[in-house]
């Protein structure tokens, strides 16, 4: 259970008085729903204002608070054109405020002709003019001491008010308990780390030292909770595999495997038959040929009379996983089944009796295959695609499946660098698919300019007519799965004016059932165009489309195009990838769409990719709940991810229990952070 210190910690805000529901959906928006969430919602910047007499006293371009009294507005010639109030300091210097959009309303009210005014915000200079544009603040005089000369500058979603998030952030700092130190003290000292709760005020007040503070407290209950999960398993041992190699004599391949598949076979082979659960990491570009992979391994735990789960990251993935694992499996005595969230009612039911019975050798399916109501009756391998989906908290979870740990392999396209290995997993061991099936010819991608859409739409007139299949992905319009729908929908219709019926769409708004039909439709060639969003990005494998185009391509990350760019090349056409930019892009991006046409080599790309955006693509996207990490800055994970390892590993042998004073602290670091599946394994073993 939670220690009861850590209670209003993990309070909903709604709790709040003048917290409201509205506030409340806002906040959502930012990922805000607990007073912990407030914490760590840590500022971007921070503003710094002066408080002046007069205007006389003024930095242009810094902030200021300055009494200021309006004398005259003047409305724009046109509805765009801002809203200008005219205002005079006590020395009788002018200042124009200037509101843009429709703000005349709000102006009007705040400087009431001839009433003085407090005005807190950037002073900047237009011509020979002062001006304020969009002040932060605007108060009477008696309340001036409620504006504060310096504001932290926070991630804000549109109707919340920064200054009104700061004081939330207030309130929550100010009533958040006093923790012990779970950080060993040594370290604390060196690195000049303030204790937890005032790291957290002087977080928000932008000091650099706090804030790595609590970026190295998430590192370490990460790393704490993932050295648990090993101990834990390490103590129960691991159940050793080694198929008599009866099923995988069976399976007729229509091809040879490559070198790399035989070596990477082999040492998985060789990791299974251990008696500790395997944790090997596969990284192979698009199209290398991991499935295969993946399955031998999942057949050799067939031999053995156990099954074997395969997590993919989308429910699309998921049933094409299903579908060719059946197909290749054909007239063997495997039964392969699959659960994702729309398996429901009778036929769900029938799935976990199987699992359970141990008539289902292979599920393949998405997280579901992790909940609780889930029984396997002998789990001993789990595959996970694309594994930087798969968080910390998942690897919890499925420690605690089973009475026997697992074997886990993970496998990606993304190479990812060892520190970030450790971060999002810990130790790990690695192979390497390095070679791609022969008689793949590379695809051919280009650069064109939105400008000449009309000139591609033509050619991929041509394409349909010759019979071939295609690819149309739209722009990821905002962070949100509504917009891009919007658009995909949109460019749907104006492409099904020309083609017709020949055009289908899937999107992450669509129905299960319905993305599914498309999907077929698709891979059976009635449809030959499918305009998609981002949902295709993974794995999706349609082997007789051939071209692909990507509108805004611009937006994307390299290491995301180059997986999109291989869904095609999968043939035996020579295929291109049109990457479709904005009429003007900045160099940086210019240099990037540059790389992607220039090489097909996904390690190399990614290895840019990482060198120009940073670990960030890797650890998920900040906002959205799968992050490996909120606080922690891909520069951070790099810097301080073994310093952490290190010091959860001597607190776990000093006290593997953390039954001692650190280790009742190191407890809470792990709940604060939603670790807390490590405490359970605690009481386990
Ligand atoms: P990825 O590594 O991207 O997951 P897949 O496993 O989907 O790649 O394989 C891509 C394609 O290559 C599939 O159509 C698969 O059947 C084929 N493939 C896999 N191994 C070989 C091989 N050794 N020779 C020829 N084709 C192969
Ligand atoms: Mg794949």
């Amino acid at each position: 259970m939670r220690p009861i210190i850590l209670n209003p910690l993990f309070a909903e805000v709604t709790a709040r008085r003048g917290v409201g529901p509205q506030m409340a959906r806002l906040l959502e928006r930012l990922g805000i729903t607990r007073m912990r969430d407030l914490l760590f919602h840590l500022p971007t910047g921070r503003i710094e204002r002066r408080r002046i007499s007069s205007l006389d006293d003024a930095a242009v371009g810094q902030g200021a608070i300055v009494p200021l009294t309006a004398q005259s507005y003047r409305s724009g010639s046109s509805a765009r054109a801002p809203f200008r109030v005219d205002a005079f300091d006590p020395a009788g210097n002018h200042a124009a405020i200037v509101y843009f959009g429709r703000a005349q309303g709000m102006a009007r009210k705040a400087f009431p002709i001839g009433e003085p005014r407090i005005v807190a915000g950037r002073v900047d200079r237009y011509g020979d003019m002062l001006q304020i544009v969009h002040p932060d603040h605007v108060v009477a005089p008696a309340e001036a001491a409620s504006i504060r000369e310096a504001e932290p500058v926070y991630p804000l979603t549109e109707g919340l008010a920064n200054s009104r998030l700061a004081t939330l952030v207030a309130e929550a700092i100010g009533d958040a308990p006093d923790l012990a130190e779970w950080i060993e003290p040594s370290l604390v000292a060196t690195r000049g780390w303030p204790a937890w709760k005032a790291a957290l005020s002087a977080a928000h007040d932008g000091h650099a030292a706090a804030r790595e503070r609590l970026a190295y407290d998430e590192l370490f209950a990460g790393q704490l909770a993932l050295l648990l999960v090993r101990r834990a398993s390490g103590a129960r041992k691991g159940r050793p595999i080694a198929g008599d190699g009866s099923l995988r004599a069976r399976l007729s391949l229509p091809f040879a495997l490559t070198g790399a598949q035989r070596r990477t076979i082999a040492e998985i082979d060789g990791d299974m038959a251990q008696p500790r659960p395997m944790l090997r990491l596969l990284q192979g570009d698009v199209g290398s040929g991991k499935t295969l992979v993946a399955l031998m391994a999942l057949l050799s735990a067939v031999e053995c009379g156990a099954q074997g789960a395969f997590l993919a990251p989308t429910e699309i993935l998921a049933r094409q996983h299903c579908e060719t694992l059946r197909r290749m499996l054909v007239g063997l005595p495997v039964e392969v089944a699959l659960l994702t969230g729309r398996e429901k009612g009778r036929v769900r039911e029938s799935v976990l009796m199987g699992l359970a019975d141990g008539t289902i050798h292979i599920l393949v399916g998405t997280h579901a295959i992790f909940q609780e109501a889930v029984n396997y009756r002998d789990l001993a391998l789990v595959v996970v695609d694309e594994q930087h989906k798969f968080g910390v908290a998942q690897r919890l979870m499925l420690a605690q499946k089973g009475r026997v740990p697992p074997h886990l392999l993970a496998m990606t396209a993304t190479p990812i660098p060892r520190t970030l290995v450790l971060a999002a997993h810990g130790e790990m061991d690695e192979s390497r698919l390095d070679e791609l099936p022969p008689g793949r010819t590379p695809v051919d991608t280009r650069v064109i300019s939105v400008e000449r859409l009309p000139e591609v739409v033509d050619g991929l007139a041509r394409h349909l007519e010759s019979g071939q299949r295609a690819y149309w992905v739209c722009p990821l319009v905002e962070e949100s799965a509504n917009a891009d729908s919007a658009a995909a929908e949109e460019r749907a219709a104006l492409l099904k004016a020309r083609f017709g019926t020949s055009v289908g769409l899937v999107h992450g708004r669509m129905k299960g059932p319905e993305r599914d039909a498309v999907m077929e439709a698709f891979k059976t060639g009635t449809i030959s165009l499918l305009v998609a969003t981002t949902v295709i990005e993974v794995g999706v494998d349609v082997p007789e489309a051939s071209l692909m185009v990507i509108e805004n391509a611009e937006r994307f990350g390299l290491a995301q195009l180059h997986q999109l760019r291989g869904r095609v090349g999968r043939g035996a056409a020579a295929s291109r990838c049109l990457l479709l930019r904005a009429p003007s892009v900045s160099e940086n991006a210019r240099a990037r769409l540059a790389l992607m046409r220039e090489t097909n080599d996904g390690f190399r790309i990614a290895e840019e990719d990482l060198k120009l955006r940073g670990g960030g693509e890797l650890l998920g996207t900040r906002q959205s709940g799968d992050a490996a990490f909120h606080i922690a800055t891909p520069e951070q994970v790099e810097r301080l991810i073994e310093t952490a390892r290190d010091d959860a590993r001597l607190l776990l042998d000093r006290d593997g229990g953390l039954e001692g004073e650190r280790g009742q602290a190191a407890r809470n670091a792990l709940y604060l952070f939603e670790r807390d599946a490590g405490v359970a394994l605690l009481r386990g073993g």
